[in-house]
C-alpha cells in the first residue's frame, strides 16, 4: 500500500454535463488557510462562481450549482472521531449556502482511494453513478437504481468492504427540497443535498478505497495529543452520556429544562416524552454500540424492537420532532419511520417539522389536512407521498416557511432562513435562540450547540443574555475549525472541558467565570489536544489560537457568501412564537429577547450593524470580497 504524508492534496472536478473529469490541486495558501472540510468546500465554490451576482443567480438544481465532497484533516489518520466527511453546496431549501458533516464509509474510502475531494458540477442526461478509484473516476448508468431506497442501492452498489458510496432515495430523485444523502447509515441530512444530487441526474457516488495510507507528518506528536485527547474524551459526561445512552440521552434533561418540543413547539415539556428517552429505550430495545469508526465516543446505537427486526436507535432530533411534537409518545412507530425515512432519502428534523407545521394550521383552520397531533396512522403514508410528490406529499415537500408564505401561520413555522429547528426549544436557553437566528445555514443546533452549556451541563444561566453572544460566536468558530478538520462535533466538549485547566477550576467559579468574563474564559480554555492533532498531521505550524483563526475564516466566508445571495439583519430572527409566547406547561415562563444579542453578537463577529462582515474583516482574515475565477 502507498503512503500520503498528511493530504494528498488531489481533488477531482467532475463535469456530470459531458462525463469528464480532471484532478487538481487548490492553491496552497487556500489549504494553509481552510485546511479542508467544510471551509476550503466554500472557498471552492466561492472561487468557482466567481462574483456574488453569480453566486445569488445560480439555481440550486440547476446545473451551474456545485456539489462538494470534502473531506478534513483527520480522515484516515486513526485519530479520534475521524470518519467523517463534509458536504457543502447551495440548498434548494434556503437558497443560501449549507454544509453538513456526516460519518459512514464514504469519507475514509474517498480519502484513502487518494482524494481529498471531489467537486460536482453539471447534469448528466440519464441516471448515474460515479465510480472513484485512485485512477481517477468513471461514469456508469444508474437506470436500474433509479427509483430505489437507499437501503436497497447501498446493498447493490458496495460489494467490497473498502468501498464506501454515497445514495440518494426517491425523495432526492424527485427534488423534495429536504432530501439528504445517504453514507452506510450516516447522513449529510440538511438543506436538501439530496435534492441537488437528484437534480444532477447522481443517483451514487462510490468510493473503492484503501490504496493509500495516511500517515501524519510527525507520528510521536500525533498520537501524544490523539493519546491526551483520547483521554479527555473518554472522561467528558457529555460524552459519557451519549455513549450510554446515544444523542436520546437529551430527552431526559429535556422534558426538566423544558427544551422539549412539543406540540409543534408550544409546551416546552411532557411527561410522557419519558416513553421515548435514551434509558427507556436502551432498556426497551437492549441497546448496543452502531458507531462510525473509528469513534471515541460511540452515539450510534442499534436495538431489537418488539417485531424482531434490528433497527438503529434514531437520534434525539428524530425523536424530538416525531415524539412529542406531534403528541406520539411510541418509540417503536419512531424506529419504524426513521427507518422509512432513511430508506426514502428524506431528512427526519424537516419532514418532522414541516408535518407538525401542518398539523397546527390544520387545528387552525388555515390549511385542510387530514394530519393531526396524537394521529399516527397516516404518517407512514405521507412520508411515502412527501418522496414522491404526490398527493398532499407534493406540498409538504416544499418545507415550512414556503407553506406558511403560501397559507399563513409564518409565527408557528418553527424555522430560521427556511431551515427547521432542530428539537431544542430556544426559550429554554436565550443562547440557543440566537444560535438559531444567526446560524449561517438556518435552524442549526449544530453551528455552536450552547444549549449544552445552559441546559444540559449548567455552566452558563440559561435565562440571561449575559455574555450569550460571546459564547455563540466563540463556538461558532470553534466548531468550523472542527468541520474542516472533520472530526465529529460531539467530542468538543471533551476536548474544551476536560483539559487541567476547566477540570481542576470549581465549577462555580468556571460557571462565573464563563458567565461575566467569557472573553477571559476563553481565553484560558485549552483545545490545544485538538489542534495539535492538525498539527502534527499537516506538518504546518499551527497553535491553537491559529487554528480557531481557521474556523472563524470558514464561517465569515459563508456569511459573506451568505450576504452576497441576499441574507439581511431581517433574516437573523426567531418565529414569533419564540419571540412572545411565554405561556408554556413548562413553569419557566421565557421568550428569548433576542434583538440585543444579535446586535452583540454582531459586534463580536466583527460585522456591521446589519450583520455584514466589514472589509476590514474580511480583509484580516485573508478573504477577498470577490472569489478568483478557477
Ligand atoms: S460520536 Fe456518534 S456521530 Fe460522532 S463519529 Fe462517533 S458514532 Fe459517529
Amino acid at each position: 500500500m502507498k503512503t500520503i504524508v498528511g493530504e494528498s492534496k488531489r481533488y477531482l472536478d467532475i463535469n456530470l454535463s459531458d462525463r469528464s473529469w480532471t484532478a487538481f490541486s487548490p492553491p496552497e495558501e487556500d489549504l494553509r488557510d481552510y485546511l479542508g472540510g467544510k471551509g476550503l468546500g466554500l472557498k471552492l465554490i466561492y472561487d468557482r462562481a466567481d462574483s456574488g451576482a453569480r453566486l445569488a443567480a445560480m439555481d440550486p438544481l440547476g446545473p451551474d450549482n456545485i456539489l462538494a465532497f470534502m473531506m478534513g484533516t483527520f480522515v484516515g489518520t486513526g485519530a479520534t472521531c475521524s470518519a467523517r466527511f463534509a458536504g457543502v453546496t447551495k440548498a434548494p431549501l434556503t437558497g443560501i449556502m449549507v454544509g453538513s458533516s456526516c460519518g459512514g464509509p464514504f469519507g475514509m474510502a474517498c480519502k484513502t482511494a487518494g482524494w481529498d475531494g471531489i467537486l460536482v458540477r453539471g447534469a448528466a442526461e440519464k441516471p448515474t453513478t460515479l465510480l472513484i478509484d485512485e485512477e481517477g473516476a468513471r461514469f456508469e448508468d444508474a437506470g436500474d437504481l433509479w427509483g430505489l431506497g437507499t437501503d436497497e442501492a447501498q446493498r447493490r452498489l458496495v460489494a467490497k468492504p473498502r468501498q464506501g458510496a454515497l445514495v440518494i432515495g426517491p425523495a432526492g430523485e424527485n427534488g423534495v427540497l429536504y432530501a439528504n444523502i445517504r453514507s452506510g447509515n450516516r447522513y449529510l441530512g440538511r438543506g436538501g443535498m439530496g435534492a441537488v444530487m437528484g437534480a444532477k441526474r447522481l443517483k451514487a457516488i462510490v468510493a473503492t478505497g484503501q490504496s493509500f495510507r495516511i500517515e501524519p507528518a510527525d507520528k510521536a506528536s500525533f498520537e501524544k495529543h490523539r493519546d491526551i485527547g483520547r483521554k479527555y474524551i473518554n472522561r467528558n459526561a457529555f460524552v459519557l452520556g451519549y455513549r450510554a445512552y446515544g444523542t436520546n440521552y437529551g430527552v431526559e434533561p429535556g422534558i426538566r429544562a423544558g427544551f422539549a418540543p412539543v406540540r409543534n413547539f408550544r409546551d416546552r415539556t411532557d411527561e410522557r416524552c419519558r416513553a421515548l428517552s435514551g434509558e427507556a429505550m436502551a432498556s426497551r430495545y437492549k441497546t448496543r454500540h452502531a458507531p462510525c469508526a473509528p469513534c471515541s465516543v460511540l452515539c450510534g446505537k442499534k436495538g431489537t424492537y418488539p417485531d424482531g427486526a434490528e433497527r438503529h436507535i434514531p437520534e434525539y432530533e428524530t425523536i424530538g420532532v416525531w415524539g412529542g411534537n406531534i403528541l406520539n409518545f411510541d418509540p417503536d412507530l419512531v424506529g419504524i419511520w426513521n427507518d422509512l425515512m432513511n430508506d426514502l432519502g428524506l431528512d427526519t428534523i424537516s419532514a418532522g417539522v414541516t408535518v407538525s407545521w401542518a398539523m397546527e394550521a390544520a387545528e387552525k383552520g388555515l390549511r385542510p389536512s387530514g394530519l393531526a397531533f396524537g394521529r399516527t396512522d397516516n404518517i407512514a403514508g405521507i412520508l411515502e407521498e412527501i418522496a414522491l410528490r404526490e398527493g398532499e406529499g407534493a406540498e409538504l415537500s416544499l418545507g415550512s416557511k414556503r407553506l406558511a408564505e403560501k397559507y399563513g401561520g409564518m409565527d408557528f413555522a418553527a424555522q430560521v432562513k427556511g431551515l427547521e429547528m432542530a428539537a431544542y426549544d430556544p426559550r429554554a436557553g436565550w443562547g440557543q435562540g440566537l444560535n438559531y437566528a444567526v446560524a449561517n445555514r438556518g435552524g442549526c443546533h449544530l453551528n455552536a450547540y450552547p444549549i449544552a452549556l445552559e441546559a444540559m451541563f449548567g455552566y452558563i444561566p440559561p435565562y440571561t443574555t449575559l455574555s450569550k453572544a460571546s459564547w455563540v460566536a466563540f463556538l461558532e468558530d470553534l466548531f468550523d475549525a472542527v468541520n474542516a478538520t472533520q472530526t465529529c462535533q460531539f467530542s468538543i466538549f471533551g476536548y474544551l472541558l476536560e483539559p487541567p485547566i476547566a477540570r481542576l477550576t470549581p465549577k462555580p467559579l468556571l460557571k462565573m467565570a464563563m458567565t461575566l468574563l467569557p472573553g477571559a474564559a476563553q481565553l484560558v480554555l485549552d483545545w490545544g489536544a485538538l489542534s495539535g492533532q492538525v498539527e502534527a498531521i499537516t506538518g504546518r505550524r499551527l497553535s491553537q489560537r491559529d487554528y480557531l483563526k481557521v474556523g472563524r475564516r470558514s464561517h465569515v466566508l459563508e456569511r459573506h457568501m451568505n450576504v452576497l445571495m441576499g441574507v439581511g439583519p431581517a433574516d437573523d430572527t426567531l418565529p414569533r412564537r419564540f419571540l412572545e409566547e411565554a405561556a408554556t406547561k413548562h413553569p419557566d415562563k421565557s421568550v428569548v429577547p433576542l434583538g440585543p444579542m444579535v446586535k452583540a453578537y454582531y459586534r463580536k463577529k466583527g460585522h456591521d450593524g446589519n450583520g455584514v462582515p466589514t472589509a476590514k474583516l474580511l480583509a484580516s482574515l485573508g478573504i477577498p470580497a470577490a472569489g478568483r475565477k478557477r
